[in-house]
Order: structure tokens, then C-alpha cells, then sequence
């Protein structure tokens, strides 16, 4: 039986990140994944990378109007989904080879395969059995489907399935008014798809500050997007014209779209791993119990990344990785004291990191709330979209930043610097008095 320091089982940023450090801080490492395909996982595959190249697309389709203001003479005839389809594709071997790379520089063993526990101290893989010293579970999140909506890949798809799509329906319903849901309203509305977005909720992104949601709800209208909030689709019946989805709370019941996406959330994946046989214990809604240390049930199982109830970002699992990596090289039992921004890619685009309004006043912390608009910004002007505002949130007590939140142009690159500040602890005139370059989009936070 073949013997490690430490198995890595899922190859996303997660796993990727974990066995990189393990190998690298001098652990002979396994990483294992059900593929080589699957290398760089969710992220690579089909989210992050998948999503974000699609609605860069759609992003230079969006601004065609505004380049001939700016005296650009061009004729734009549509988009074609194949060479969109084929484009993402190369880009994502061109990453997978580079993490490849990476992972052999470090001398970091690969496996492929489904991994699942046999004990607590052995896994097996296409019925070769492995031990193992200390091991971390990265298996990542799937699609969450819902009763009404049997995914089946023509008419009623995952966001999974639309990226293996070539070409565009006329119409979709997109369910789900999460970050998923918000991006790929974004994207068929700029390619001229007649979009109508259901959420169950009051407002878009749940999770979101309210000023910056009902920005986006504005944007969204204004850019043709039918929002129907407070609704739940009943029933759908698929036919050959498309599908028909009874709605409960909206003001019309019945709508026809071609396709629909299911984006009501994602839960974590852990099937056939069999954490029973190690004695890993999940909590109720399925995600591997872990404590700061991210050390499972079993002191020496380590589990990160979206499989864990932390915020299912790709940066987050990065960061929880090289901790977990860190305290087996090291033996100590670090946490995670960083704050982990949000980041929606919708048009405008939104950021946010820290505490929201909503939760200062649940917790009782007395707060400022201080607000700059793009539109006095001359970066923003310059880009074509003035639109939307930093909103931060101040501690009354000693001016300190405690969150932030910004719906607008490049909000999810300018983030960085609130997030600087609210991890250590910045006043806002400390902010304010650093030396932004003009013209600069960062230079919002001069005016606040
Ligand atoms: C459409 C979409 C857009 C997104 N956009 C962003 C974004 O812009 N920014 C961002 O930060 N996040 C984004 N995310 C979320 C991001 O993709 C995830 O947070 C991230 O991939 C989580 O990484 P992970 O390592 O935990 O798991 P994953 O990336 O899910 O990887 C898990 C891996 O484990 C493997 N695996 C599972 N079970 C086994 C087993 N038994 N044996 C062997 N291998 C196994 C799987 O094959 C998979 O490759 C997006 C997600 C989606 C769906």
C-alpha cells in the first residue's frame, strides 16, 4: 500500500492551493481529483474563469454605443457563442497546464480518481488503497436543484450546462437572485436576450447591503431585465416551443421563455466520499464540520473551500487552504482572521467586504454611514459609466472602517484597498489622506 505525509482529494482551488503549500513546506503529497480535466475544479471549469470570460464578452458588447462616442467607427454584427465557447476553452487549458506546472515544480503527486475514506487513516481510489499521515478535503460544492425544475440540459439548465450551449435562446428565465443569478442576467441581457429574473426574495443578493441591492435592481430595469422579487416558480412544463413557468406572486402567472437557468444555490459535495467509515461529521445542511483550524471531527482531517459552511468564493477557499497547509507543516492551529470580500461581476459590478449597515444595527455597534458617488469621479466619466457609489461604513466611536460596499465601475478591483482597512483596523481620514493617482477610479474615496 502506497503511503503519504498527507492526501490533498479535489483538485480546486482549494486542493490546488493546499497541496502546493504541503509540497512545497517539504510534505510528500497526493493530490487526487476524478480527472485531470477537472484540475483548477469548479473555479476553472465552470465557474470563476467560465463565467467571468463570458461576461467580459458581454462587457465590450455593452460599451460598442459608447465606443462610438468616442469617435471609434465599427460595425458589430452579433456574438458568436461557438468562438466564445472555443475562446474559454483554450483559456481554460492554458490555465490548467499552468497550475499543472505548478503542481509538478513542487513535486506534488497527482491521482486520478473518486476518492472515498475507508477508515480513518486510509482512502481508496479506483480500488487502490492509500494511507495517509494527515489529509484535507477539498471536494467543492454542486448545482442545487429544486423540485419544480428537473434540470435537463436543453431547455432547463445549471449554469454548468450553459456553458456548453452554441448558441443563444431568444428568451430566459433565470431563477435564483444570488450572485449567480445577478451575472448571467447580465450577460444575456447585453447579448439582447429577452431576460426575466425570479427571486424568492424581497431584494436581489440577499446577502447584500440594501442601498447597493436596490441599485442594482434599478440597473437591472432600466437595462430591460423583468426582476419579479417575492415570486417562487410553482410548476414548468416543457414543450417544443420552450418551457411554461406558473409563478406564485407575481403579477402575471404564467411566463413563456426558451430556456431557463436554475441558480437557486449550491450545496456541498460530498457524495461518495463515505466520511461515515473516518468518523467526519457534517452538519444539517450537509457541510464537513470543522473547527477554526479547519480540522475535521478527526483532529488529523483537514477540510476547506466550499465543502465547509464559509463564504463559497474561490479567494476563500485559497486563503482557508494555505492555513490548513500551514498548520499540518507547522503543527500549529492557526485560524482565519482575514476578512473575505464579496464580489458580484453583474452590470454595474458589486463589491463588498466587513460589516453591512443591516448587521451594525442588528448588533447594536453605533456606525457612520459615509457615501461618494462615481459621478464626481473623472476615471469613471472617462470609462463611460458614472454610475453607482462607495458606501462605508465608520465606527462612531474612533472613525475606524469597519465595512464597505461599492456597486460601479471596477468595484471589484478598487474593494481592495476597504478590505486593507478593515483588516487593520484604518481610519477613514487615513484613507482619505493617501495619495490616490488622478485620474484614478480609486480616487472615489477622496470625496467621501
Ligand atoms: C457560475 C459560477 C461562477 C463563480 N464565480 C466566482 C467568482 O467570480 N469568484 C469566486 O471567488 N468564486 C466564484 N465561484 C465559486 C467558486 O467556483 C468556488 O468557490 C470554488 O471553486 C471553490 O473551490 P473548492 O476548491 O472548494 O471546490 P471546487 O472548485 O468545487 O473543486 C472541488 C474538486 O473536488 C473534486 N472532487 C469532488 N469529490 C471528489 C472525490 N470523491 N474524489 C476526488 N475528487 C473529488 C471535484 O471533481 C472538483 O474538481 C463561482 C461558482 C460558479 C458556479
Amino acid at each position: 500500500m502506497r503511503e503519504f505525509d498527507a492526501v490533498v482529494i479535489g483538485a480546486g482551488p482549494g486542493g490546488y492551493e493546499a497541496a502546493l503549500q504541503l509540497a512545497q513546506g517539504g510534505i510528500k503529497t497526493l493530490l487526487i481529483d476524478r480527472s485531470k480535466e477537472r484540475i483548477g475544479g469548479v473555479c476553472l471549469n465552470e465557474g470563476c474563469i467560465s463565467a467571468k470570460a463570458y461576461l467580459q464578452s458581454a462587457d465590450y458588447l455593452s460599451k460598442a454605443s459608447y465606443f462610438k462616442e468616442c469617435g471609434i467607427e465599427m460595425e458589430i454584427k452579433g456574438v458568436d457563442i461557438r468562438q466564445l465557447r472555443e475562446k474559454t476553452g483554450l483559456l481554460k487549458n492554458e490555465l490548467r497546464s499552468g497550475i499543472v506546472w505548478l503542481l509538478e515544480q513542487a513535486g506534488v503527486e497527482m491521482l486520478y480518481g473518486s476518492a472515498s475514506f475507508v477508515d480513518t487513516y486510509t482512502i481508496e481510489v479506483s480500488g487502490e488503497r492509500i494511507g495517509f499521515k494527515k489529509c484535507i478535503i477539498a471536494t467543492g460544492a454542486k448545482v442545487r436543484e429544486t423540485a419544480p425544475l428537473a434540470l435537463d440540459g436543453k431547455r432547463i439548465l445549471s449554469s454548468r450546462d450553459i456553458f456548453e450551449q452554441e448558441s443563444l435562446p431568444s428568451s430566459i428565465a433565470i431563477v435564483g437572485g444570488g450572485p449567480i443569478g445577478c451575472e448571467f442576467s447580465t450577460f444575456f441581457r447585453a447579448l439582447g436576450v429577452d431576460v426575466t429574473l425570479i427571486a424568492r426574495g424581497s431584494q436581489l443578493l440577499s446577502g447584500e447591503d440594501e442601498d447597493i441591492a436596490k441599485a442594482l435592481l434599478r440597473a437591472f430595469k432600466k437595462s430591460g431585465i423583468r426582476v419579479l422579487t417575492s415570486t417562487t416558480v410553482q410548476k414548468a412544463e416543457v414543450s417544443n416551443n420552450g418551457v411554461e413557468l406558473f409563478i406564485e406572486g407575481a403579477p402575471q402567472d404564467i411566463i413563456l421563455c426558451e430556456w431557463v437557468l436554475v441558480a437557486v444555490g449550491r450545496d456541498p459535495y460530498t457524495d461518495g466520499l463515505n466520511l461515515v467509515n473516518a468518523g467526519i461529521k457534517q452538519n444539517e445542511k450537509g457541510f464537513i464540520e470543522v473547527n477554526g483550524a479547519f480540522q475535521t471531527t478527526q483532529n488529523h482531517i483537514f477540510s476547506v473551500g466550499d465543502c465547509i459552511d464559509t463564504p463559497a468564493y474561490a479567494h476563500t477557499a485559497y486563503a482557508e487552504a494555505k492555513i490548513a497547509a500551514h498548520n499540518i507543516i507547522s503543527g500549529g492551529m492557526d485560524c482565519n482572521t482575514h476578512i473575505s470580500p464579496s464580489a458580484v461581476f453583474s452590470n454595474p459590478p458589486i463589491a463588498s467586504c466587513g460589516l453591512r449597515e443591516r448587521e451594525a444595527k442588528e448588533q447594536g455597534i453605533e456606525i457612520e454611514v459615509k457615501k461618494a458617488f462615481f459621478k464626481v469621479n473623472s476615471k469613471a466619466k472617462i470609462l463611460g459609466d458614472d454610475s453607482g457609489f462607495v458606501k462605508i461604513m465608520v465606527s462612531s466611536k474612533d472613525n475606524v472602517i469597519l465595512g464597505a460596499s461599492i456597486i460601479g465601475v471596477e468595484a471589484t478591483e478598487i474593494i481592495h484597498e476597504l478590505v486593507l482597512a478593515v483588516e487593520k483596523k484604518h481610519t477613514l481620514q487615513e484613507i482619505k489622506a493617501m495619495i490616490h493617482i488622478h485620474p484614478s477610479v480609486s480616487e472615489i474615496l477622496k470625496y467621501i
